[in-house]
């Protein structure tokens, strides 16, 4: 059987091209038409109002030329400067009937046209115009009207062919029948390679989409020269392009960056237990082993739970409780939190805050998270005997909670991408010196989140050799 097709669908089908070209000739037409018809009867209307004025002329005329002479008989004596009514085309005759209906005068007209119409028998009815269907079709528009001359009644009928009004309309229907479609056909073949035209970008930005994939997420759009709504639309696609490139790339080098850390402590393991098995060794040897070997089963374990914990931040699945609270309390929580890793450092751990109390709305557990990720920070790249200083102010509606340190410092050209997963100033650095201090470089990411979350930002400031702060700032509900 057939597959039946809706017209609808088969429509649909066609290129957007041709669609608009089609749209716009049937459109076209339409307009037209009613244009040409709105046209036909204003000139019809016109044509008529104009031959019923040279009638009511006609008749005027006619009444200037009747007269009664010595004996009150009505005489007909036309005027020299009225028209020769033999020439004038379409008149078909005029005749004056006097009140008994005896003909006192007649002129046959027409015969410019060459022919004329025999007059119509002389009928008495009320003054007016009236149109007459003749036998042979053609129509008559007579006007008939009674007047009296000097006290003598007569009746003047002039007598019209609505042929010529007939013929001039035809003709223009004609030149409408032959030039409409004309004129439609024309405008469509323009209308179709201006959509051509409007529409080529399209194409272009097609294929080259099409060139587009994970693996060359680095091809653009072809940006055509006008700014117009294809302009603006292969713009956006193309930033649409260039933020999905960044997302790839964040997402191969946090794949790799996962993969290598992962590698690490794997390693350690495989060696620690090749060299366990070796040859025999005594029991506090292999105690040793086991506990090395746990301690980088610990590590892979920490590893994997910050990470998975950062990626379901980051993908919007972490649901945030946002409470009021003050951003003196949660600096007080954290120093005490983290006041016993400052002792085994040897580092002051110092609060500054005023006295008035910093609202903010948020939520506790991540922003205290934030916190501790930075004071650890500081804790680690202080020296022995240095201080760290956890402070908090308020102004122009922003809390700030800044963290400052006079340890190691961040090298100016690495200062950007401390916040980047993974990065570590110098990684030698940042895994030596006991087990704390072997940070994976997510602790700033997770807190770059976790304010950026809160509608905040981390600000970072850092001499080399001299120190860093870290300030996390956020909207405050107070002044
Ligand atoms: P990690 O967990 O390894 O410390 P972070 O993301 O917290 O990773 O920090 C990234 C890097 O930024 C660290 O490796 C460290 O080199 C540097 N860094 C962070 N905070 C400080 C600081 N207060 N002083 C000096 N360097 C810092």
């Amino acid at each position: 059987m057939a597959l039946q097709r809706s017209p609808i669908a088969a429509w649909r089908r066609l290129g957007l091209r041709t669609r608009l070209s089609v749209g716009y000739a049937v459109s076209l037409s339409l307009l037209l038409f009613v244009y040409a018809a709105l046209v036909y009867a204003v000139a019809y209307e016109r044509l008529s109002v104009e031959v019923d004025h040279r009638l009511d002329q006609e008749v005027e005329l006619a009444e200037r030329s009747l007269f009664a002479d010595a004996s009150g008989q009505l005489v007909w004596r036309p005027a020299a400067a009225s028209a020769d009514f033999e020439t004038l085309p379409n008149m078909l005759w005029i005749d004056v009937h006097r009140a008994d209906a005896s003909l006192l005068h007649r002129s046959l007209g027409g015969y410019a046209r060459g022919g004329s119409v025999e007059p119509l028998a002389f009928q008495v009815r009320p003054s007016g115009f009236f149109t007459v269907e003749m036998p042979h079709g053609a129509r008559l528009r007579v006007l008939q009207r009674s007047l009296t001359v000097d006290g003598q009644g007569a009746t003047v009928r002039v007598a019209y062919a609505e042929e010529q009004i007939r013929h001039d309309l035809a003709s223009f229907l004609l030149v409408l029948a032959v030039g409409m479609p004309l004129a439609v056909i024309a405008a469509s073949l323009a209308g179709y390679w201006l959509a051509g035209r409007a529409l080529a970008p399209v194409a272009r930005m097609t294929e080259q989409a099409r060139a587009i994939t994970a693996e060359h997420l680095d091809a653009r759009l072809p940006v055509p020269t006008a700014m117009d709504e294809l302009g603006q639309l292969a713009t956006t696609f193309n930033d649409l392009f260039a933020r999905l490139e960044l997302s790839f790339e964040q997402m191969h080098r946090f794949t790799a960056d996962a993969s290598h850390e992962l590698r690490t402590p794997l390693t350690v393991i495989r060696s620690v237990g090749e060299v366990g098995l070796r040859e025999p060794h005594t029991e506090a040897e292999y105690r040793d082993t086991i506990r090395t070997m746990l301690e980088e089963v610990e590590r892979l374990t920490l590893l994997t739970t910050t990470l998975l914990e950062l990626t379901r931040a980051e993908g919007g699945r972490v649901s945030l409780k946002r409470e009021p609270f003050d951003l003196r309390d949660l600096a007080r929580d954290a120093a005490s939190f983290i006041v016993v890793l400052a002792e085994e450092a040897g580092v002051r751990l110092e609060l500054d805050l005023p006295a008035a109390a910093i609202p903010v709305i948020g939520d506790w557990t991540t922003l205290r998270q934030a916190t501790i990720n930075l004071v650890d920070n500081a804790i680690k790249h202080s020296p022995q005997g240095a201080s760290v200083t956890l402070g908090c102010t308020q102004q122009a509606g922003q809390a700030t909670l800044s963290v400052q340190d006079r340890g190691v410092g961040i090298p100016a050209d690495q200062l950007p991408r401390v916040f980047d997963r993974f990065y570590r100033v110098d990684a030698a650095r940042s895994r030596s010196g006991g087990r704390r201090a072997g940070g994976f470089g997510l602790g700033l990411a997770i807190a770059n989140w976790a304010v950026q979350a809160h509608g905040g930002r981390i600000e970072a400031e850092s001499v080399a050799r001299q120190g860093s702060v870290f300030r996390i700032v956020l909207p405050s509900l107070g002044r």
